[in-house]
């Protein structure tokens, strides 16, 4: 095992990230030099109007595209020069991910959507009553142990968005990145999803969620706002710091007394 993680170990850190497309004349500097750090246990939202970076940085964090300079650590190891099949590899031992569009296969049931990581898992092979053990229970614990055998369209947007979660979590990522998870859910399912994540965090799990909506954003410990693919603001809490003091190394809780 390699996963040697502990308390208050940097999970994420970027180094003067970038990521050119097109070239000359055409040339977009997508991420233009981000520098952060994330420490597990982190509840992380990156917000940014449309087309600052969010999803090149996003992508870049999931292992699935490479950055064209500096450097991503991910939980320990330098990844930024992994070839593709390599960052699969990477992507399967350690992230777990929640899109907008839950991204279940249609045509199997929930319990089968997700069984389905730990199928590609290379390290730790299980058999298939374990894999079919430990979805059961990532399912109970989405609160969705009526349901499993229902297929996706049977379900409700907040009820595929549970499934898609417990997918996540099946092969216990040190780390889970979620894509505008509430993008196409109404308000109510929302924060159910929300308090999903949140209870998620308290049991010590590392999220780092894109969104565009302040509500959502809200619930989150620390807020990395990105504009023009660099880095705008970072604040931690609702105690906001400026971007040139937060880059720095230590984003551990604000120690000043709370007003009761
Ligand atoms: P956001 O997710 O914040 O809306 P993106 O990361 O999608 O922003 O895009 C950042 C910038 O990079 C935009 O100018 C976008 O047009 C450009 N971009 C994104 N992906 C590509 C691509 N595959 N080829 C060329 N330009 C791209
Ligand atoms: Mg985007």
């Amino acid at each position: 095992m390699d996963n040697t993680t502990s308390e208050n170990e940097i999970i994420i850190e970027t180094i003067d990230l970038k990521k050119a497309y097109g070239a000359g004349d055409a040339l977009v500097m997508a991420v233009n030099g981000i520098s952060i750090k994330i420490k597990k246990g982190e509840f992380v939202a990156i917000m940014g109007p449309s087309g600052s970076g969010k999803s090149t940085l996003m992508n870049i964090l999931a292992c699935l595209d490479q950055p064209t300079e500096g450097r991503y650590i991910l939980d320990g190891e330098d990844v930024s020069e992994y070839s593709r099949p390599e960052l699969a590899m990477i992507r399967s031992q350690k992230l777990g991910f929640v899109f907008q569009s839950f991204n279940l296969l249609p045509r199997v049931s929930a319990l089968e959507n997700v069984m389905l990581p730990m199928i590609y898992r290379r390290e730790n092979r299980i058999s298939l009553a374990e894999r079919k053990h430990i979805a059961e229970n990532a399912l109970e614990n989405v609160g969705l142990a009526e349901r499993m055998h229902h297929m996706p369209n049977e379900l409700s947007g907040g009820q595929q968005q549970r499934v898609a979660i417990a997918r996540a979590l099946v092969n216990d990522p040190v780390l889970v990145l979620a894509d505008e998870p509430t993008g196409n859910l109404d308000s109510k399912s929302s924060e159910e999803i929300m308090e999903l994540l949140h209870s998620l965090h308290d049991r010590g799990r590392t999220i780092v969620m894109v969104t565009h909506e302040p509500d959502v954003a809200h619930h989150t410990e620390r807020i990395i706002t990105v504009r023009d693919g660099k880095l705008f603001d970072d604040h931690p809490n609702g105690k906001r710091v400026t971007w040139q003091n937060a880059t720095g190394i230590d984003f551990s809780p604000v120690q000043e007394a709370v007003q009761p």
